[in-house]
């Protein structure tokens, strides 16, 4: 299963995912947030307010934001049951009609089954911040898309902006997500929490159908800093990588099984996988400055 987007057609967009507005907990209004990430060079933004009965539940209409080469997928990041810590779940769906409505729903994998079945790109949200178990995240196999590995707002007030370590143990299990990386970003003061995760999605056009059927497709990486230009995959001898100069290029598999080169500045690698006995194979890369970019994992 060969979801690398770098052979697909169409261009890469790059957008966020996971925000929030003044709908919910954000500090700007949907058209500031939406203006932000514009200006930020970014080709799309997802609003991703808190669907709670405190909020009054809702789906943040950004339609209005769409044009001159920028678009909006209607989101909204979902809440009923809890994760075996007790903890309220945090689902993030990209996709959802605006008249979709999460009320009077028992459990996490619940709300996220119905917002798939209405058409959106599912994740579970930030695993690392709020300590779910191998089995909350087993839970959701066939139900999310992905998970994310990279929340800006998680890493700004708990340093637990990575949960790839969960995602790893899911992968080895057999337990097939995507991965996504977004900020999270809520615009409260004294949190640096914009431009420290996104996507870029390999797509027909910057549109949000078009969009979400890449993300669901597998069609896109993701980055928080470094951009990666191409990654080819020869099952049991090599994976090619051409990237932005980094000092650490990584095919990781499995357990401890890793093939990388580290000479600073590299921008294309054959990293040698003959020794690997592992399912799947993920690409990381890294910057000077310890930004990162990822693939999702690709099944072998
Ligand atoms: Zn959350
Ligand atoms: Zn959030």
């Amino acid at each position: 299963m060969n979801n690398l987007p770098f052979d697909k057609p169409g261009a890469f967009y790059r957008g966020n995912l996971h925000t929030h507005s003044t709908r919910s907990d954000g500090a700007f209004s949907a058209v500031d947030v939406c203006g932000r990430y514009r200006a930020g060079g970014y080709d799309f933004v997802s609003i991703t307010d808190h669907a709670m009965e405190r909020y009054g539940f809702p789906i943040t209409d950004t339609r209005s934001c769409r044009g001159d080469g920028f678009t909006t997928i209607i989101g909204a990041e979902l809440h009923a049951g809890t994760s075996e810590l007790g903890n309220l779940w945090h689902i993030v769906a990209n996709g959802l009609p605006l008249d979709f409505d999460p009320r009077g729903i028992a459990t996490g994998q619940e709300v996220a089954r119905k917002a798939r079945d209405a058409g959106a790109f599912v994740t579970v949200a930030h695993p690392a911040w709020y300590t779910l178990s191998e089995a909350d995240i087993a839970s959701f196999t066939g139900v999310a898309h992905a998970i994310e590995v990279g929340n800006g707002v998680a890493g700004a007030m708990q340093d637990r902006y990575d949960s790839w370590y969960i995602a790893d143990l899911a992968f080895h299990r057999g337990h097939r997500f995507f991965i996504t990386a977004a900020d999270d970003f809520h615009g409260q003061p004294h949190r640096r929490e914009f431009e420290l995760g996104w996507v870029w999605v390999k797509a027909a056009e910057n549109e949000s159908d078009s969009l979400v059927a890449a993300l669901k497709a597998g069609h896109y990486y993701s980055s928080s800093g470094p951009r990666i230009h191409h990654v080819a995959v020869t099952p049991g001898k090599v994976v090619h990588v051409a990237c932005d100069p980094a000092d650490l290029i990584v095919v990781t598999g499995t357990g401890a099984q890793a093939a990388y080169t580290t000479a600073p500045g590299t921008t294309e690698a054959d990293l040698d996988i003959r020794r690997f006995d592992s399912t799947y194979l993920r690409v990381t890369v890294r910057d000077a400055a310890g930004r990162r970019a990822w693939t999702n994992p690709i099944w072998v």
